[in-house]
């Protein structure tokens, strides 16, 4: 199964990722992988420590300019281009890397106990994590109404690996599981109860694995059992989402039933009164058109006319772009208005976290939002707050609500999930 050291790969320099640290095997070594249409991200870790081995990225599955770009723990990344038609030949070369003489981090594939797979929508049947048999590929086919671009991606990655490595238990663990803790009266939308019954219309919220993880380790830091935290976590990047999660379960978050409600996203509109949809689509004629306004064309992007990328917007607001200003303003104001509704639905507040690309990198939209909250009990001290993707507490000591930076870690919850569901067997 091994491919020849080195061959079809090329060095990238760089100054790697840290160092692989050495651990006793016991459960052990878990594929993590992502799969888009054309894209598959991955991970290896080592569970018996929680050690990250390797990562790396498929690109343009199926597209024209294929390639892998695998990097080793403590190493150069190497990229492979080749022609890659399918998840099958993604995973096969994914396997191939890991076991690569150089670059690769299994000897032989027996090291291999397990992989986990991000779902994104696991609708009302799947509120936590499963071991993938033929009932569950099923369900999350089902599902693939409510998330027509992801779910069949998720299904062909976890096909892949049932493919390449028969016999390997597989874990899915989804995006929407920890949201299903909020009560009816946060999921529910205010429209007819049969388009809920009929046509499964409610809030179902996104980015659950991450909103979970941020709680839960924010808890860790404070030293404070989950349980008893009221905490806000504002999860900011290219898709965003904020979440009230009230002794450790979601209470409401403000992703709905697709990716578009909430705060401004990178294209994405945030929330939007229904009449502005009817009007454009009276006007325009499809929901196509429309669709791709509010998807792709809106958000940072569209009000900025700049860019979807908040390094952009946030440098153009420096040279004095009123738009990229504007933009700016949009999202922090969205921001500080969910995590007062939040405190209010939670009836209280003890943390707010920021995490993703945005929350876990931008010093300004963290101070923007922080420096109106004092009336909530934030005491924030922006001497603290220039971190860029560490963990980070950037309250003032006698700040009643702590303010808290927490990288997030999705992969790490995947890989726990899929440990923890293996060995319950
Ligand atoms: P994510 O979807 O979590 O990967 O977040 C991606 C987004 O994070 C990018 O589109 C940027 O807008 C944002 N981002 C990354 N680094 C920074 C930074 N240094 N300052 C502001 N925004 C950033």
């Amino acid at each position: 199964m091994r491919s020849p050291p080195g061959v079809g790969w090329v060095r990238i320099v760089s100054a790697g990722l840290g160092s692989q640290v050495e651990g006793g095997w016991i459960f052990v070594k878990v594929l993590v992988l992502n799969c888009g249409s054309s894209s598959l991200k991955y991970q290896l870790i080592d569970m018996s420590d929680e050690t990250l081995l390797a990562k790396g990225l498929v690109e343009r599955i199926g597209i024209h300019g294929s390639r892998i770009k695998h990097v080793k723990v403590g190493m150069d990344p190497v990229v492979k281009e080749t022609d890659i038609p399918n998840h099958d030949v993604a995973v096969k070369l994914v396997i191939d890397a890991l076991l690569d003489l150089h670059h690769g981090v299994l000897k032989d594939l027996s090291e291999l106990s397990a992989a986990g797979h991000r779902v994104v929508h696991g609708g009302e049947r799947f509120t936590s994590s499963v071991l993938v048999d033929q009932e569950v590929l099923k369900g999350i086919e089902e599902v693939i109404p409510l998330a027509p671009l992801h779910n069949p991606a998720n299904l062909m990655g976890i096909k892949a690996v049932m493919n390449a490595l028969p016999g390997l238990p597989n874990v899915a663990v989804f995006d929407t599981a920890f949201h299903q803790t909020m009560p009816p009266h946060a999921y529910m939308y205010g429209i007819p109860y049969e388009h809920y019954q009929v046509d499964r219309v409610r809030r179902y919220g996104f980015h659950g694995t991450s909103h979970f993880y941020v709680a839960h380790r924010v808890a860790q830091v404070m030293n404070r059992p989950v349980e008893q935290l009221k905490i806000v976590t504002c999860h900011l990047g290219n898709g965003s989402s904020i979440t009230a999660v009230d002794g450790g379960k979601s209470v409401d978050t403000s992703l709905g039933y697709g990716t578009t409600e909430g705060i401004l996203m990178g294209t994405r509109s945030g929330n939007l009164d229904p009449s502005v949809m009817i009007y454009l689509m009276e006007k325009y004629g499809d929901a196509k058109t429309v669709s791709d306004v509010v998807h792709k064309k809106s958000g940072v992007c569209g009000i900025s006319g700049i860019s979807s990328d908040m390094r952009d917007v946030e440098e153009a607001m420096e040279k004095g772009n009123e738009r990229a200003k504007l933009a700016f303003d949009m999202l922090c104001y969205g921001i500080r208005k969910y995590i007062g509704a939040y405190a209010a639905a939670m009836g209280g507040l003890d943390a707010i976290v920021f995490t993703a690309g945005i929350g876990e990198n931008s010093d300004l939209v963290r101070e923007e939002v922080c420096k109106h909250l004092e009336f909530l009990g934030v005491k924030f001290d922006p001497s603290k707050n220039k971190v860029r993707g560490k963990e980070a507490e950037l309250s003032a000591p006698d700040s009643r609500v702590k303010v808290f930076v927490i990288p997030t870690n999705e992969e790490l919850v995947i890989a726990r999930d899929t440990k923890e569901l293996v060995l319950r067997g």
